[in-house]
């Protein structure tokens, strides 16, 4: 395939200046029939993206056949661009004949589908040129019904959040009730102080949630209220402890345990898989071939995704709140660097066990609230070296000693100094802060 036929895609939007984009998401309550229009949005943004996508595919296997017989390149089939503008004129030229229902839903569904296929060619095609990080990105697979997220994005038409704090309005759906109160977003709406600018909807965990994606006006904060006589801190991230934060003299400001819920919800998820493996899933490991799973295995996996998304919650939950706190009290803050995807990569790393792995993804998420939230109160967050011992040296005299991970408390044998292990990396990533 040439490089013609992948589209020129229009200009991104761009946040003005004096604004961010923010996100509210809110969970939705739909009556059975609001529940019922919902999945005909998301099966009908599946199935435009799997016959665009067929149609794409088809194009490019019809060009390939024609060159195979010598016919002259400008007598060939004329190639499918992947722009979204290509790929919807032609779904708008297909649908009265391959989807002759189209009319059901609002013509969102289809664009929703239409553009995640365009961006998913784009990056394919990006990626085989080499002019798009990270890892290599395969050409887009077929959405499955059972098996593919459900979503649907909503651009135009009437997005409303009504005045009464619990209602969103989407096109062909109407009002749905929200279990929140959307009283936030509410008054910046009121105030004129943010847009909305697109909605999406998915089922997660369970659960019909819906995005809202806005501009807001960025306010100025008040400096004055995040003075509390620790400018800097260092953050440590841990299984028993969640998080611990320090400042460089030694003073530990915040410590949040791992949350008692949360081992309640993994117990419950680790009963449920064990139960999964019992019964009849979607695959046969007798006959090694899919195959129709039981209503049991059907039911669990459905008690399965909710508890997944309970324990995501609880942690997300903790989360929010201690970056909330650490981002309004303190002006610089200090965590280490973390190679997430190299740790993926490193088998070894990833046997270590369950854990392991939730203190990771917590790692993880807390990046992401601290940049986002630092950039929100104006304030400085910086990354230790990735290769910083922050739980080796001693925060007493600066000796740097080896600790197994078992050992919860750090002893040093040339001062003598016995301090917690979580504390102690804490007040050295806080020094990182300080130096700097
Ligand atoms: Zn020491």
């Amino acid at each position: 395939m040439t490089q013609t036929t992948a589209g020129v895609r229009m200009a991104r939007f761009t946040v003005p200046d004096g604004c961010r984009m923010q996100a509210y998401r809110f969970a939705l309550d739909p009556t059975p029939r609001q529940i019922r229009a919902l999945e005909s949005h998301c099966g009908a943004a599946r199935f435009a993206f799997n016959h665009m996508l067929e149609f794409v595919i088809a194009v490019r296997d019809q060009r390939a056949a024609e060159r195979s017989y010598d016919i002259p390149e400008d007598e060939l089939t004329p190639a499918q661009g992947w722009s979204l503008p290509a790929l919807r004129k032609v779904w708008n030229q297909r649908k009265e004949v391959h989807a002759p229902w189209w009319r059901e839903n609002s013509k969102e569904a289809y664009n929703s589908g239409i553009d995640a296929l365009s961006r998913a060619l784009e990056s394919w095609w990006k990626s085989k040129c080499g002019s798009r990080a990270g890892a290599a990105i395969g050409f887009p697979n077929y959405k499955s019904k059972h098996r593919s997220p459900q979503s649907v994005r909503f651009t135009t038409g009437t997005i409303r959040v009504e005045g009464d704090r619990h209602h969103i309005t989407l096109p062909m759906l109407g009002r749905i009730h929200t279990y929140e109160s959307t009283r936030k977003l509410v008054h910046h709406l009121d105030s004129g102080t943010a847009r909305v600018l697109s909605a999406t909807v998915q089922f997660e965990g369970g659960r019909w949630l819906c995005s809202l994606h806005t501009i807001v006006e960025v306010q100025e904060q008040p400096t004055t209220t995040r003075r509390n006589g620790h400018p800097v801190v260092g953050v440590d991230l841990g299984i028993k402890n969640l998080l611990v934060a320090a400042t460089p003299d030694g003073t530990e400001v915040l410590r949040v345990a791992a949350p008692k819920p949360l081992n309640a919800a993994l117990r419950r998820l680790h009963t449920l898989q064990r139960r999964a493996a019992r019964r009849r899933g979607r695959w046969d490991p007798v006959n090694k071939s899919s195959c129709r799973p039981s209503r049991r295995w059907t039911r669990n996996h459905r008690q399965l995704t909710k508890a997944h998304a309970r324990v995501r919650n609880i942690r997300r939950h903790e989360l929010h709140r201690a970056t909330s706190t650490l981002t309004s009290k303190h002006d610089v803050i200090v965590i280490e660097d973390l190679n997430v995807a190299g740790m993926f990569r490193n088998r070894k790393a990833c046997l270590k066990g369950f854990n392991r792995s939730v203190g990771d993804a917590a790692l993880g998420a807390l990046r992401t609230q601290l940049s986002y939230k630092a950039e929100r109160h104006h304030i400085t967050l910086r990354i230790a070296d990735r290769w910083f011992p922050s739980t080796q040296i001693c925060s007493g005299c600066g000796a740097r000693t080896k600790l197994p991970l078992k050992e919860r408390e750090y002893r040093c044998g040339i001062c003598g100094l016995v301090i917690d292990r979580d504390l102690n990396a804490a007040v050295n990533l806080a020094r990182l802060g300080d130096a700097a």
